[in-house]
């Protein structure tokens, strides 16, 4: 393959012990760098040499969106959860800072939209570990060793799980009864590895997840997804690293195989793909009979702007890139930082949107992924003199939802489905009797295993 010019590059990881040593950072004021090093004792902080050399714009910090995507920012903390870690750190003492920092992660939110509870699927009277399965056609599954990334993102909605506030429960378990599972739901047609970061892993481990689902007892599955932020933090895995070939070899087996296989890209911004080697991976994956698919929340300080996802959505189709998915910013962590209130989120969407040729309108959202399903933002109309959200379920825990538009009363604060309040006087949302069903089934289901407590939050 044609990748000559691309020098092979060995990782280097960089976390918070490091803020006085990255040569970039000792430009910062120093009151910069104490701000990063507190919010760092509270939330995950883990960037490469790829990330800092070649996609920051040193130039460009404080605003640089790659900077605000991998390294830490005062904003990131409210003024009093900042100061009560501030004051801790200034002590010196160990011990208060992690009482500090741990009662502050738990004031952050660290288990939005029933992950833990709703989520996992309880079968034969065991909960299934490693698996979460709300939607009928897509099983997603943790590889336990595919639980970290190759850098991470300041807004991850599953950065619990990096600071050890989560016991992997959500990673699968040795005797790998996800795959047992799978056989017997044959209602699954999509099997989403996800994590962290199952591209992390190592070529031996990979095959160990995914070569059983391409033989027998698994014909029902037609699409293997994964899941990765490492086409754009690391695109080295599949250009230069040492077992680069073999991962795309793997591909092309599941591809002869007779399944789709669908990379799930993590692309929050355009200047991801703009490196050579980040195009080089794009041209060896798809040369594998892949499809990359994209997605990314939208962010403020990241890519909270028309002109950035009209780019990127542009280059994602010129580089034979699908896009897929918009998100909302999941309300948790540094929530209020990055926040985007749905009116104006709606706005950027449909300003975007609507600049771009009909290959890239393959794109919806943008999209709440909550309790009840994944809700899309619609529109923004006035029916009867009453000013409403018009939304729509792209996803649901109950299938029935799906494609159905319901109302929000207008609120041009609110940036999450529980803020939102039912249009035209009405008591509760059209599916709110029968999500409180299923959750109490859930809740009993789980109960039963005698798992609630340590899977429940
Ligand atoms: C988004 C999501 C999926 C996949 O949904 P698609 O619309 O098929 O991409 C599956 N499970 C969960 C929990 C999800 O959030």
């Amino acid at each position: 393959m044609a990748h000559s010019r691309i020098e092979p590059r060995k990782p280097k990881f960089y976390s918070s012990r490091d803020i006085d040593r990255l040569p970039q950072l000792q430009k910062l004021p120093e009151e910069s760098r104490f701000a990063m090093k507190v919010v760092a004792h509270v939330l995950p902080m883990r960037v490469n040499n790829y990330v800092v050399e070649d996609l920051i714009d040193w130039t460009n910090v404080p605003n640089d969106p790659i900077f605000n995507l991998t390294f830490m920012q005062r904003g990131m903390l409210t003024d009093e959860h900042f100061d009560r870690v501030a004051e801790a750190v200034r002590t010196g003492d160990d011990a208060k800072i992690k009482e500090a920092a741990h009662a502050v992660r738990l004031a952050l939110n660290p288990h939005p939209a029933g992950q833990k509870t709703a989520n996992v699927p309880v079968w034969e009277g065991d909960a299934v570990s490693g698996v979460q399965h709300k939607y009928r056609e897509t099983c997603l599954v943790f590889p336990s060793a595919g639980q970290t990334c190759h850098a991470y993102c300041t807004f991850c909605f599953r950065w619990p799980q990096f600071v050890g506030l989560d016991d992997l429960k959500f990673a699968t378990d040795e005797s790998l009864r996800f795959q047992d599972y799978l056989k017997a739901h044959k209602d699954v047609t999509d099997v989403l590895f996800t994590g962290g970061d199952p591209m992390v892993m190592g070529i031996k481990n990979l095959r160990a997840y995914i070569e059983p689902l391409l033989g027998p007892g698994f014909e029902h599955i037609q699409t293997i997804r994964i899941g990765t932020k490492s086409v754009s933090y690391w695109p080295y895995r599949y250009v230069t690293d040492p077992d680069a070939d073999e991962v795309l070899k793997l591909f092309e087996q599941i591809v002869a195989s007779g399944k789709h296989l669908a990379i799930m890209g993590h692309y929050n911004h355009w200047i991801e793909m703009s490196t050579d080697v980040a195009q080089e991976a794009i041209r060896r994956i798809r040369g594998t009979g892949a499809v990359i698919r994209c997605q990314s929340p939208l962010i403020r300080h990241i890519n909270d702007s028309a002109e950035v996802w009209t780019r990127m959505w542009n280059t994602q189709v010129r580089l034979g890139c699908v896009p897929y998915y918009m998100f909302v910013e999941r309300n948790t962590g540094a929530k209020a930082y990055f926040e985007i209130p749905l009116a104006e989120a709606y706005e950027i969407f449909r300003e975007a949107y609507s600049q771009v040729s009909g290959l890239a309108r393959t794109v919806r959202g943008p999209s709440m992924s909550a309790m009840p399903g994944k809700v899309a933002i619609e529109g923004i109309t006035e029916i009867k003199g009453e000013r409403v959200f018009v939304l729509r379920f792209i996803q649901g825990r109950d299938s029935d939802w799906v494609k159905r538009a319901f109302f929000a009363k207008f609120d041009p604060h609110a940036s999450w489905l529980t803020d939102l309040k039912p249009a035209f006087g009405e008591k509760h949302f059209f599916y709110e009797p029968e999500l409180h069903r299923l959750l109490t089934e859930k809740q009993r289901a789980m109960e039963s295993t005698g798992q609630a407590e340590a899977v429940g939050d």
